[in-house]
């Protein structure tokens, strides 16, 4: 099985080339030419672990690696880094199934993807005979940047550059980045907001002497970013393993419509539960929630996608976005992998600012409905969830749970809960209506209010000592990636 490019003006590749790769290019994503044959049998797949179903959905979509290949990938990716066995493990509440991906090392979703990445990409690197550094280069709103370092931290053959914005990541996410202790993880703050950090980065990537000088030093670039065919692939694996639990738990039969209720920020996860649709999970309705940087809300209500607005700075972070990337390879599929049109949609994008949907194109997206919350729905959510269910939610599966309510979903619903309350603290005990207080206190405060334990990877962060304490202006990442990384 190959992998094209959305755009159509790139050759195309095996998966490990594309893992390797990144990014097209012709600047498209990644697409599976077709889509892998495989049977999904729930009598089976209900008795199978977490690893057992990455193992299969890993073979069928990265078909160039051996078997011996994926089951190295995996073993080192669902460890005992987790702290559960199960990986991913599900709350309930009437009809409503929250999918807790936040049971890794960091805490949030990304972990899922990026603890398998690294092993991937230096698996692939084998594969294609490449000797070179792979230089992982990162803009974070937080979350990417704490789980692509917990995942590339000392992996051989691999240096990660991390750049955060000054402004908007939380205390707990600027606390694990600056105390990052893996030799080959280069950490830096930029001034200014992630916009500001995520363009620097780009300007980087795209400078033709620097890809020249690493290219002499025997290095490359490659990217851990959400448009890595490598982050995707390891997505799907969590729709189809937590549906299989209802069936076992008779929540649902087989073969039985849900929906899928996704925080979404740069597309990534909700496009891995259309994979999986593809592939044969049964979905009744997409929903995609968002927060103030609501693009996407008005993209599916009006088929016109306009990022022309006020980037905003919300207390759900990792869903401030403006540009949702992945949205590309759905738009790809959606209007009959017309690659022409995806690049007059981009093409209008980056010139106007915005384009529109055609009308049988946007026929083909019917299954999505979208939905947004405001900081203040992100609070009373938190607090009126707690208060019913003496359930605690973050931020992000707040947003997710808000819109939920709001569109009046009938019937068996799987909603992402993409991060642990302990990731956001603040927020939370705001929410509750408890003053936080600093650092690990407010940690603390929270295991109490809650009546639940401080999860291991959080407990001993603060005693650690910060290793990182570089700030640059925007304009200065240039040298300072040469001084790093040459
Ligand atoms: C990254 C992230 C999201 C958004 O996911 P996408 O795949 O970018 O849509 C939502 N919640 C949390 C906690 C995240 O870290």
């Amino acid at each position: 099985m190959n992998y094209i490019s959305t755009r159509g003006q790139a050759p195309a590749v095996t998966a490990s080339q594309a893992i390797l790769n990144g990014i097209a290019p012709d600047g498209g994503l990644y697409v599976p030419e077709d889509w892998p044959d495989i049977k999904l049998d729930w009598a089976v797949l209900k008795k199978q672990t977490y690893s057992d179903i990455a193992t299969q959905i890993f073979d069928a979509f990265f078909d160039d690696f051996s078997v011996a290949e994926i089951d190295h990938v995996v073993t080192k990716a669902y460890g005992k880094q987790w702290d559960t066995t199960n990986i991913v493990s599900t709350h309930q509440e009437a009809d409503l199934t929250y999918m807790e991906l936040f049971h890794g090392p960091t805490l949030a979703f990304k972990d899922i993807a990026l603890q398998a990445l690294p092993h991937l990409l230096t698996t692939a690197a084998k594969k294609q005979g490449t000797r070179d550094k792979i230089i992982i280069l990162t803009a974070t709103s937080g979350d990417t940047g704490t789980a692509a370092m917990s995942g590339f931290g000392n992996v051989e053959q691999t240096e990660i550059v991390v750049f955060y914005p000054e402004v908007g990541v939380s205390d707990i996410q600027r606390q694990q980045m600056k105390t990052e202790s893996a030799d080959n993880a280069h950490v830096i703050a930029i001034t200014g907001n992630f916009d500001d950090a995520q363009k620097a980065v780009k300007s980087l990537l795209s400078d033709q002497r620097l890809v020249h000088d690493l290219q002499t030093n025997q290095m490359q670039f490659s990217s851990a970013n959400s448009i890595n065919i490598g982050r995707l692939v390891p997505q799907i694996v969590y729709y189809i393993y937590t549906y299989a639990q209802l069936v076992k738990n008779n929540n649902i039969k087989p073969g039985d419509a849900i929906n899928i209720v996704v925080p979404t920020g740069n597309f990534g996860n909700i496009l891995a539960a259309y994979y999986a649709n593809q592939i044969g999970l049964p979905v009744k309705q997409f929903v995609v929630a968002s927060n103030e940087n609501n693009v996407l809300t008005d993209f599916f209500k009006t088929g016109k996608y306009d990022r022309q607005r006020a980037f905003k700075v919300t207390n759900a972070p990792a869903m401030d976005i403006l540009v949702s990337s992945n949205l590309e390879r759905l738009l790809y599929f959606a209007s009959g992998k017309n690659s022409e049109e995806i690049r007059n949609y981009m093409r209008d994008l980056s010139e106007k600012g915005e384009y529109t949907l055609n009308s049988a194109t946007r026929q083909n997206l019917s299954q999505f409905v979208s939905g947004f919350a405001t900081q203040t729905q992100v609070s009373e959510t938190i607090k009126a969830v707690a208060r019913a269910t003496q359930y605690t939610i973050d931020p992000h599966t707040a947003v997710a749970r808000y819109v939920y309510g709001k569109q009046e979903i009938a019937g068996p619903t799987l909603l992402a809960a993409t991060a642990s309350p302990y990731k956001f603290p603040q927020t939370v005990l705001q929410a509750l209506g408890i003053t936080p207080q600093a650092d690990f206190e407010a940690l603390k405060q929270l295991a109490q209010a809650t009546n639940t334990d401080i999860p291991s990877p959080v407990m001993d962060l603060f005693a650690k000592p910060v290793r990182h304490k570089q700030v640059i202006a925007a304009k200065e990442i240039l040298a300072t990636l040469r001084h790093e990384i040459l």
